[in-house]
């Protein structure tokens, strides 16, 4: 179900940046003017790079631009949680293992996919526009259905019951349109008051608390169906804010996938050789720099009387005068060596309270998208894209046209659907799915159509990511104000300076690319700003303006 953001004619379309930090990153990042420069003198100084995630690479990319020598470090494969896996045997297959689904207000995410020439085309979701059909099976009972008003009517009224509570709740329409106007003083006299008020509550609580989700079995069956992307009750544990966050930017609407694969993304910008480039001949590129291969996994981080020294799993010790930890942060407490003296004592206890959801998806080949034939009986689709409360959770299907091979995504789940399934296997995970869809389409024979081994991945069981994607608890609104803004180091002590955090645990956005990219370009700037670099007056970074957009302070922080 999406959420009733009315479209406003004439505006700017909405985009995820803000409501915390409503800094405008697409304008930044498209700007003729670029991202700024560094002195001469600094030209080809090494910056080390900690993970070749999507925030490590465009942070490597931007500061190779700018003419530093970026060394990036990754263990596992560049593209992180940017991961697109091939089904054994079949080369060009896809299977999204993490990031699938790209809301068009990820604006800086889709500038660098544009610019990269890496095209997208809308995400088949649950009952949106471009879907075929779509399966809700709810409690023993499959419906069928094209577009929401096939339903039976008390999914069109959960469905305005949402609407309802967040205008009510959260005053989500004038919020949406501060938001698409860039007004920056209505966005933090909107926003401000709702974090003050609302940091301390679940999602649940603010559903629970709305007279518009009085009746236990609305919130049932909200859970379960949820809005624009599928079920979302394995979220209601998590802070309201975090979900406000996603409405507000119209980060589950409108979504595509990259064709080909979203791992692309980070694979080009690794290999690129930009043509506006400082302080490098032309042809330079990260790929070039790194003789082909980043450096291996991080193993310790030191502060040192010359700079941050960083050890790698290959035994190799260097010192840099700057470094950007772009991995996930839970692995400087369990998997990283670290000096305490990296960060203050505040800065340690947002990395410890710092929540992770698990998340879990089984991918299986077919031979072609038998899913469209139609039943000559009733008209229907064989199979459609299938919300549950089975096992299976959510069903998601990628074709590339009739007679060719095909992908089933038979589960996607999250939290504690995704931790039932750890102790599996990948063939134990297919056969339950299954026999989950088995029950919803009884006539179907989806294993006589699979012609490769599964494919499956929990985020959580991967010892370099422990989890699939950070989610703030209520009263965590803190601890992601001090991660976000760490990257303004001007009146933090010496001890404390030169190591820049960025990546999806220090967005506002967590769980979305967009964020990690937000995120990246703000340690771009807290790099620059270190080595005595400046912005373009036209174009002023997200450190220039940070007064201006800050996020609010809540009292009581030590
Ligand atoms: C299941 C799932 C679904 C998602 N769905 C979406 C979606 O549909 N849309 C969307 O926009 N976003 C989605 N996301 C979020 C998106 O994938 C992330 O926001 C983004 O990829 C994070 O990039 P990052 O660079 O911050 O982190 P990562 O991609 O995690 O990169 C961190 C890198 O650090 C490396 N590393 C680990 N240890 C070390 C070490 N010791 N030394 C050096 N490097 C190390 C890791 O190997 C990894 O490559 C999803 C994520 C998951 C897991």
């Amino acid at each position: 179900m999406t959420t009733p953001v009315s479209p406003e004619p004439g505006r700017r379309a909405l985009s995820m940046i803000g409501p915390d930090f409503p800094f405008p990153y697409d304008d930044y990042r498209l700007s003729p003017a670029g991202l700024g420069s560094v002195p001469a003198s600094a030209f080809g100084t090494e910056v080390a790079v900690v993970g070749g995630g999507l925030a490590g690479i465009i942070t490597a990319y931007e500061l190779m631009r700018m003419g530093l020598r970026p060394v990036v470090y990754e263990p596992e494969q560049i593209g992180g949680r940017m991961r697109s896996a091939e089904f054994e045997g079949f080369p060009g297959t896809v299977a999204e293992l993490g990031a699938m689904r790209f809301p068009l207000s990820s604006t800086t995410l889709h500038s660098y996919l544009a610019a990269m020439g890496l095209p997208t085309r809308p995400f088949a979701n649950p009952l949106a526009t471009d879907t075929p059909s779509t399966v809700i099976d709810l409690k023993g009972n499959p419906l069928y259905a094209r577009n929401l008003d096939d339903l039976p009517p008390e999914f069109r009224l959960v469905a305005q019951a949402w609407g309802q509570a967040l205008e009510d709740g959260a005053n989500l329409g004038a919020l949406t349109s501060a938001l698409r106007a860039r007004d920056p003083l209505r966005i933090k006299a909107i926003w401000n008051d709702l974090v003050r008020r609302l940091d301390d509550h679940t999602f649940y609580h603010f559903l629970a608390d709305s007279p518009h989700f009085r009746s236990f079995a609305d919130r049932e069956l909200f859970g379960q169906v949820g809005f624009g992307t599928g079920g979302w009750d394995t979220d209601f544990p998590n802070s309201i804010l975090e979900v406000l966050r996603i409405v507000a930017t119209g980060a589950d609407e409108d979504q595509h996938l990259v064709i080909g694969g979203c791992q692309q993304l980070p694979l080009r910008l690794w290999s690129h050789q930009p043509d506006a480039l400082a302080g490098w001949p032309a042809g330079t590129s990260l790929q070039a720099l790194h003789a082909g291969s980043p450096r291996p996994g991080v193993t310790a981080l030191r502060r040192t009387h010359s700079g941050i020294t960083v050890t790698d799993a290959a035994g190799a010790i260097r010192t840099y005068p700057a470094v950007v930890y772009a991995a996930p942060i839970w692995l400087l407490l369990n998997n990283i060596e670290c000096d305490e003296s990296l960060f203050s004592s505040a800065l340690w206890t947002s990395i410890e309270r710092t929540h992770y959801m698990g998340s879990s998806k089984v991918f299986v080949l077919v031979d072609r998208p038998f899913w469209r034939d139609q039943d000559p009986a009733t008209g229907r689709d064989t199979m459609s894209i299938t919300l549950t409360d089975r096992m299976s959770r959510g069903t998601y299907l990628f074709d590339d046209g009739p007679d060719r091979p095909a992908v089933i995504c038979l589960s996607y789940t999250w939290a504690d659907d995704s931790l039932k399934l750890l102790p599996l296997s990948a063939t134990e995970r297919m056969d339950l799915m299954l026999h989950s869809l088995g029950e919803i389409y009884p006539g179907v024979d989806i294993r006589s159509h699979i012609i490769a081994s599964p494919i499956t991945v929990s985020w959580e069981m991967e010892r370099n990511f422990m989890g699939a994607f950070k989610a703030n608890l209520p009263g965590h609104y803190r601890y992601q104000e001090q991660l976000f803004g760490h990257f303004m180091q001007d009146q933090m002590p010496d001890a404390h300076r030169g190591i820049f955090l960025a990546g999806d645990d220090i967005s506002w956005t967590a769980a979305w690319a967009e964020g990690a990219v937000q995120s990246a370009l703000n340690a771009v700037w807290g790099v620059q700003h270190h080595f005595g670099g400046v912005c373009d007056p036209d174009n002023l970074g997200p450190g220039d303006r940070f007064a201006e957009f800050a996020p609010i302070r809540l009292p009581d922080i030590l």
